[in-house]
């Protein structure tokens, strides 16, 4: 469960810090190159990772800018709306939200196509679906299409293999997997990314949506001043979060969160439930889609709001419960308190 902040700390401690120093900030960029293990530029973006998808869709996105976006899921869909937004021409491919994509679909798409850019989510914790990303990356890599990975909700919770995979463009956050804060986000930019962001006229400059503003006035300088105020608290944070990360090792915490989810579907089962994901192939470590069955039981769930376990979101609502069992929450003792609310609502 949430720890109230002063319950950890002394909330003193919080107030008055030093602003982010080089040395701090060059150290996390170094932490997400491991983490999500790229050569990549690392571009902070001040603000929850929602905000550094929107920035990517809108550096990429323009006029002219042929784009296949894959949608299993409500993330999915809000990121071919900020391209079609920037002027792009967007296809979305998209499955219904209790299925992950069907891997030849998405190629069969992509070669017909042809597009400048593919987007694809990793997982959707909303539906607790893991998408197949690294044959899709392949496709789109033969076509010559940038390739973008809404990686948020899977760092930490499973294997995301940035430089392996040829990946352009790779948003993270801190507040899943990884245990951390929400309100300072990253973005790993392949050089080919640069690219196609300097020859896209209605890429955001001079705007908290800027991907080129981070590295005009930080990465290609001698680091010797920070630009702006970058969120101190929450980057401090996710410094902490990334070293633990690493001091478990990033093989263990992804093993964490699959036993969690193995140890959820299996209790979910037992108590007759059905799990929302149709296939088991697409079951996603961050989170556990429980359909919400007819009857008492269902009425039940549907209350359920425990931070453990929290109803569907949009469209989702009244059709599943989420088990979250991630960062913290992916150890047996927390498992064990969810699968005991799931047992008491079921009775
Ligand atoms: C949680 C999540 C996000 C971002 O959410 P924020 O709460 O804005 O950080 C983006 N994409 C996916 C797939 C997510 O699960």
């Amino acid at each position: 469960m949430p720890r109230p902040l002063h319950r950890i700390l002394d909330a003193a401690e919080l107030l008055d810090q030093p602003p982010l120093s080089p040395t701090e900030i060059d150290h996390l960029a170094s932490l997400c190159h491991s983490i999500m293990e790229t050569r990549h530029d690392i571009v902070l973006v001040q603000s929850e990772a929602i905000v550094a998808l929107e920035a990517i869709a809108r550096s990429v996105a323009g006029p002219g800018i042929r784009a296949l976006n894959v949608v299993t899921g409500p993330y999915g869909g809000g990121f071919g709306e900020w391209m079609r937004q920037a002027g792009a021409s967007v296809t979305d491919v998209t499955f219904p939200f209790n299925e992950v994509a069907v891997t030849e679909t998405v190629i069969a798409a992509i070669e017909q196509i042809r597009p400048d850019v593919v987007a694809i989510v990793h997982a959707e914790a909303a539906t607790g679906g893991t998408n197949d990303v690294e044959p899709i990356f392949a496709a789109a890599r033969r076509v010559g299409a940038l390739t973008v990975l809404d990686a948020v909700a899977s760092i930490g919770a499973e294997p995301v293999h940035t430089d392996e995979w040829d990946v352009d463009l790779v948003a993270i956050g801190g507040q899943k997997a990884l245990a951390g804060p929400a309100g300072i986000s990253a973005v790993a930019v392949s050089g080919r990314a640069w690219d196609r962001i300097d020859a896209n006229p209605v890429a955001p400059r001079g705007s908290v949506l800027s991907l080129t503003d981070w590295r005009d006035g930080w990465l290609r300088t001698t680091h010797a001043a920070v630009p702006g105020l970058p969120n101190w608290l929450e980057g401090r944070a996710l410094i902490a979060a990334c070293e633990g990360i690493i001091d478990e090792g990033v093989p263990a915490v992804n093993q964490r969160h699959r036993d969690a989810r193995e140890a959820v579907c299996r209790a979910a089962t037992e108590l007759g439930l059905d799990l929302w994901q149709r296939e088991a192939r697409g079951l996603a470590p961050i989170a556990t889609a429980i359909a919400i069955p007819e009857g008492s039981a269902g009425e039940r769930l549907s209350a359920l709001n425990t931070g453990l376990i929290t109803q569907g979101v949009g469209e989702l609502r009244g059709k599943l419960i989420r088990v979250n069992h991630f960062g913290m929450a992916a150890i047996p003792d927390m498992v064990e308190a969810a699968v005991a609310q799931l047992t008491a609502a079921v009775g």
